[in-house]
Order: C-alpha cells, then structure tokens, then sequence
C-alpha cells in the first residue's frame, strides 16, 4: 500500500505500520495503527509534514471526519518524529508531563531536529525544512495506568516510563500480548545506545523505568515489543537492552558522562548552533 509520501504494510490481521520512507532512516518513526474491535488506535504519527488522516482515509482504514468509525490518536512522547502529525486529528492523548510541550508546540520539548539532507524527496512542492516545527496541538493528557478502551473488552494500559522525555509512555495491549514501546526501549545495537542525553531527558528515570519494564516483562508472556523505530522485536531482546543500559550506567557512574553531553546539548539547543539530535 503505497501513497505518495507514506508507505503502510499490513503487520497482523489487527496491526498496520507505516513510515515516511523518503525521510531519514535515523529519526524515521513508526505509525502503527491498531484496528480494535469497535476504536481504532493509532500510535504515533510522524513528522506531519503530509497530512496522515487523509493517508489512512484512502486506504479505508479510518472514515472522514465525522464518520462513525472512530480514531483516536495516542502520542507516545512529545518529539517531532512522534508528535508532528497529531495537528490533523480531533482526538489526541498524550502523557500529562509531555502534554504542555505538545499543547503549545514548544520547540524545547518537540525537538523539530530536520535538515534538508534528510528529506529525500520533498514532501510537496515548495517545502521548506528550515521552516518546519511541530505547531501547537490540541491534546488530552494521560496518567499512568489509564485504559484506553477499544471496544469488545479490550483496551491499551499505558504505561509511564519517564527518562527519555519526562512523559514518555509505552501501551500495553493484553489481548494481544503486544508492548508499544516508543523510543522508550528500541533495537539499537547496544542498550548504551538509548537516548538519555536531549534536553527532554533523566537518566536517573531512565535507570529506574528500564528496571520497571525487565519486572514488567518478566510477570508476563510479552510477544512481541513493536517500537517507535526500527523492527520489532521480542522480550528477552527487549529485556537485553535495557539491561545493557542500566550496566552501561553503572559502569560509567549513574550520571558523568550522559549529563555532560545533556549540558552541552542544552546550551547548543538554547544557542540555535545545534537543534538537538536524536539518533546520529
Ligand atoms: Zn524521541
Ligand atoms: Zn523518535
């Protein structure tokens, strides 16, 4: 299923995952859409560079506006790559702690990290990325534990796990055993990897959600862990990682070296000279 600037492949009978594939690879997100039995759920929703509704309108996976097929929109945190779509649906959720960077489209808390290089095509004539930011977004908050119910018994349980930005979530789907993660916990090499280091981030709530989600997944038979980037991959990976993230922690001392990069990449950000990178 291909439209002109997001690409949706189908992934479960319920799941569908699409990507903004003429964007870089490095910071491109994943949009999943969940079809429940009576609401549908999408996770995330890109750059927002093109309009998302109207992508998944074509593809009949959701109704126009209005239509009784409902859509609700869950953020799992405030960055650009996640958040930048959500200006085109009515219904958007978003951690409470996230909810005032997205709210007022502070760029501190978005990021809005794009050059020109890693759009490579544009997404329509006259695009300008220097002039791209995620706008101020009508939103709703959420807490953790909060269900969000999707018809016939089912619902998302969202999970807060602070580190990567303050209201970063993951949704936990019980019915299907599926863990949405986000950039909370992805396939990145090596857990040291993981993002701890913008001005949206904790290291020491890093540490103590990592070791939350390894009791998370060690109570349950979590199939699989579909994240905000790259594959998706199953728990014991998943529980590798974040391991690797806390031994990484440890081993360099909890805070040296992570918050000397956070300090400079703060002041950099305050500068304008660096607009805060998140995966290069
Ligand atoms: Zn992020
Ligand atoms: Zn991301």
């Amino acid at each position: 299923m291909n439209g002109s600037w997001f690409t949706t492949e189908s992934v479960k009978d319920w799941l569908f995952l699409t990507t903004e594939r003429k964007f870089f690879e490095g910071n491109r997100s994943n949009i999943w859409f969940i079809k429940g039995p009576a609401k549908n759920i999408i996770i995330d929703t890109g750059l927002g560079v093109c309009n998302l509704r109207h992508h998944l309108e074509y593809l009949n996976l959701i109704g126009p506006v209005g239509d009784a097929r409902t859509c609700e929109v869950v953020i799992t945190h405030s960055h650009f790559d996640h958040s930048g779509g959500a200006r085109h649906f009515e219904k958007v959720f978003i951690h409470e702690n996230d909810y005032q960077g997205l709210r007022n489209g502070r760029q501190t808390e978005t990021l809005n990290y794009v050059k020109p290089s890693h759009f490579y095509e544009n997404p329509y004539p006259g695009f300008d990325s220097s002039k791209y930011s995620v706008p101020p977004t009508p939103c709703d908050t959420l807490r953790d534990g909060d269900r969000i119910d999707m018809g016939g018994g089912e619902y998302l349980e969202v999970i807060h796990n602070p580190g990567h930005t303050k209201g970063s979530i993951s949704l936990w789907y019980p019915n299907k055993q599926a863990l949405f993660s986000g950039d909370f916990v992805y396939d990145c090499g090596i857990g040291s990897n993981l993002l701890d280091w913008l001005p949206t981030s904790c290291v020491r709530d890093y540490i103590r959600s990592a070791e939350n989600m390894i009791d998370f997944i060690a109570d349950r038979d979590v199939a699989c862990v579909y994240p905000g980037h790259f594959r998706c991959i199953d728990g014991v990976r998943t529980t590798k990682i974040l391991q690797e993230y806390i031994d990484g922690k440890q081993a360099c001392g909890t805070k040296g070296c992570t918050s000397c990069m956070q300090c400079a990449t703060f002041a950099f950000f305050l500068m304008g000279c660096f607009r805060c990178c998140p995966c290069e």
